[in-house]
């Protein structure tokens, strides 16, 4: 909930309060006062109003302004031109999937689609349907006219995404929507997720916050090239740990990096003082292992039963399945219910062809933002 949210809910309660406060049956308070008290209470909400209104376009602007900046700055520091396929070959090397059949999938070259590049139209105005934004969009701009190469147009919830073959494209068509609709259609490059790249073998016992500082500190290099080591260490974010347990003495730290960040540091050895790490791209997907569902671990997973990783039923785990010969994938026909695709739903749900598991880690792969 916003702050702004918060207060406006805290304003309504005191405003209803005094207003129930308000006798109607007194001798004690003239109609005319408790007209005005009335009157007054209502002017003091309705300003109360407005500023949080105010308070909240300021908050948003501020955001806006430091997304700017900090978008600025990965430019400037991108440097180093890699393009798409040297990125793929770098994660390939990389073979650390959820699940040891699907290491298969990280060496096959992946044959994604082109990188489209994608621009959020939505309606100014709350009400505005995806087809007026739609029609207002196409009826207006003449891509042909003005030279945008547009690969294809999605409808979302509140308006539509313009896939573009080009960032000059998506560049071109959001100007050319704020010049043009400004007041009534917003326009936006939607940006790829961060990269993430991971320190192998890192001594256990670093904490997060000294990690960081030292890898800023014995890496000055790295952090010349960034524009100085605030930052070098503001284009790293910890996400992860794996490994370190019992007596193992080393963890692998996953980071969420800037693409510039990522292009210093994939494929070298940093120092952290006294010894080294190896530092190489990282690439998974999540998935649960007691529903199969993608994008949570199974310490997370709301299901309610287990869901068999064999035959798809509910109520029991794999290990306990009975139903010998009706192999079914539970995540396959999850996503043709809920996306309305059509996955072959005959495998068990860990094979390293799934189709539905493939064409995620495709797409998730396809919208990370190397950089290039
Ligand atoms: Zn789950
Ligand atoms: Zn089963
Ligand atoms: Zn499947």
């Amino acid at each position: 909930m916003d702050p702004e949210e918060i207060e406006i809910e805290r304003l309504m309660k005191s405003y209803k309060r005094i207003m129930s406060l308000i006798p109607n049956n007194s001798n004690r308070i003239t109609m005319e006062d408790k007209r005005v008290i009335r009157a007054e209470l209502h002017e003091i909400k309705m300003r109360a109003t407005l500023m949080i209104g105010v308070t909240k376009e300021l908050r948003h602007r501020a955001c806006k302004v430091e997304v700017q900046a900090r978008n600025n700055l990965v430019q400037r520091t991108t440097t180093i031109a890699r393009n798409y396929a040297s990125v793929v070959k770098s994660n390939q090397e990389e073979r650390s999937a959820p699940l040891p059949s699907r290491n298969e999938q990280a060496t096959q070259p992946a044959k994604e689609k082109p990188k489209l590049f994608k621009v959020r139209v939505e309606g100014k105005e709350a009400g505005m349907t995806p087809e007026q934004v739609s029609t207002m969009l196409t009826t207006r701009i003449d891509p042909t006219k003005s030279k945008i190469a547009v690969k294809g147009m999605i409808r979302t919830k509140k308006g539509v995404i313009v896939n573009c073959e080009t960032q000059k494209d998506s560049e071109t068509l959001t100007t050319l929507i704020q010049d043009r609709m400004g007041e009534c259609l917003h326009g936006s490059e939607v940006k790829g997720g961060l990269p993430r790249i991971v320190l192998k073998k890192v001594d256990r016992n670093l904490d997060k916050d000294v990690l960081l500082e030292r890898i800023v500190t014995c890496n000055e290099d790295i952090g010349k090239e960034l524009g100085g080591n605030e930052a070098f260490k503001m284009s790293l974010k910890e996400r992860y740990r794996v490994g370190g347990r019992g007596s193992n003495p080393y963890v692998d730290v996953i980071y969420e990096v800037k693409a510039a960040t990522r292009k210093l540091m994939v494929g070298k050895r940093i120092s952290l003082g006294w010894s080294g790490v190896e530092v190489l791209d990282h690439f998974s997907l999540l998935q649960c292992y007691r529903c199969w569902n993608i994008g949570h671990r199974s310490v997370d997973c709301k299901s309610k039963e287990p869901v068999c990783g064999y035959c798809a039923e509910e109520g029991h785990r794999n290990t306990e399945c009975r139903n010998k010969g009706v192999v079914r994938c539970a995540l396959c026909i999850n996503m043709n219910k809920t996306r309305r695709d059509k996955f072959d739903t005959r495998h068990d749900v860990r094979d390293a062809e799934c189709g539905a598991y493939t064409s995620m880690w495709r797409s998730q792969r396809s919208r990370i933002d190397y950089g290039d």
